[in-house]
């Protein structure tokens, strides 16, 4: 079992969770305390609250793990009669980091979003508003016939020759003849400086994503025998790169009525009730086709109705949004904010994970605070 920082956390999360996933100006990312220091018990939590906070404290929590970012908007003032304000000087003189995975979260591949779909049991399920994807990279690198096999498998562990999620360990190589000679100051693995070399050699042909372009070169630079290994680096637009984005729609195993859907998704999301906006006739409508979109992002209806979805399932709906969905002939589900809850037992899943895969030496628990600010009457 080993000893983790802080950092090693967060570089393990980000592999998952990249950054770069996150809407503009979304704080994602380290919100409190220093990462340099060791992580010994991970609490996950949708929100940051005084109580949850409390919480860590009690268990002796040192890293905090949350879906929405605590400081949202920047703090003016650090007046600690404001309870609010209190728990953040609580999070400092107890050392616990805060860490907030936010829209980055909700628009990665098995992220939040996909978590919800899993939850309603929808098949078939895609992206709602596709609003990233990586470019593709081609390498192709020469190595000795030799080391071909080391390079191969170096340059794959760190990350290249993946075909979607279904294939890895791709490769191509084609033999051929390598010609150098060493001159001035060259200290050569083959050869001697002055004299013309050749060698069998294979030509290594691999895809990656741009954004492992580095971590793929340092692995080459590593186990390629050659003092300067040979290689080319270019982007190919030929290829359908992995695509990520905002929502997911797909279909349900069984068609059903607005009644029965409704009993769906508060048995799926275990919420006490729903709000609903029907189109004028809307309440006869039968619902196969769902898009969903945790948190709040009622504005994004239009995309709900591109793809054809029966019904749209987010929270926060306003007003005159709800109005608006209503005249585009739009069924709309709000089933609350709070859904997104089911993060808790998906992230403890992920970092229990690599505590046994990477034997980490540490603990992981789910926050129990309810930090849902909403109650229904029949609740009282
Ligand atoms: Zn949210």
């Amino acid at each position: 079992m080993k000893n983790i920082s802080g950092y090693e956390f967060v570089q393990q999360f980000e592999k998952v969770v990249p950054l770069w996933l996150a809407e503009e100006k979304d704080p994602v990312g380290l919100h409190v305390g220093d990462l340099g220091q060791t992580v010994r018990k991970v609490m996950v939590t949708l929100d940051v609250r005084p109580e949850v906070v409390q919480e860590a404290i009690e268990q002796n929590v040192d890293f905090i793990l949350a879906h929405h970012p605590p400081i949202y908007r920047p703090l003016a003032r650090l007046d600690l009669s404001d309870p609010q304000t209190r728990m953040f000087a609580d999070l400092i003189k107890h050392d616990i980091r805060v860490y907030a995975a936010h829209t980055n979260l909700d628009n990665a591949n098995n992220g939040m979003n996909d978590w919800l779909a899993e939850a309603l049991s929808l098949t078939d399920v895609e992206i709602m508003d596709v609003s990233r994807t990586i470019p593709l990279k081609r390498l192709n690198v020469y190595a000795p016939k030799t080391h071909a096999q080391q390079v191969r498998d170096a340059i794959t562990k760190a990350g290249a020759g993946n075909i979607t999620d279904s294939y890895q360990d791709c490769s191509y190589s084609m033999s051929g003849i390598g010609r150098f000679t060493p001159v001035g100051s060259a200290n050569p693995t083959i050869g001697e400086v002055g004299a013309p070399e050749e060698v069998e050699e294979e030509r290594i042909e691999v895809i990656l994503e741009e954004n492992k372009v580095s971590t793929v070169m340092e692995a080459l630079y590593q186990a390629h025998p050659y003092e300067e290994p040979v290689f080319e680096v270019y982007t190919i637009d030929q290829m359908q790169p992995e695509k990520f984005g905002l929502g997911r729609v797909g279909n349900l195993p069984e068609e059903m009525d607005l009644v029965a859907f409704v009993h769906h998704v508060k048995r799926s999301f275990a919420v006490e009730g729903v709000r609903v906006v029907t189109p004028p006739n809307g309440l006869n409508n039968s619902i196969k086709r769902v898009a969903l979109c945790g948190g709040d992002a009622g504005k994004y209806y239009p995309k709900a109705l591109q793809k054809g979805a029966d019904v749209y399932i987010t929270g926060d709906v306003y007003y005159h949004t709800a109005h608006d969905m209503q005249a585009a002939g739009l069924t709309v589900i709000d089933p609350g904010h709070h859904i997104e809850k089911i993060c808790m037992p998906k992230l403890k899943e992920m970092v229990l994970e690599w505590k046994k895969t990477l034997e980490w030496d540490i603990e992981v628990i789910a926050s129990s605070v309810d930090t849902n600010p909403f109650l229904f009457d029949h609740q009282l």
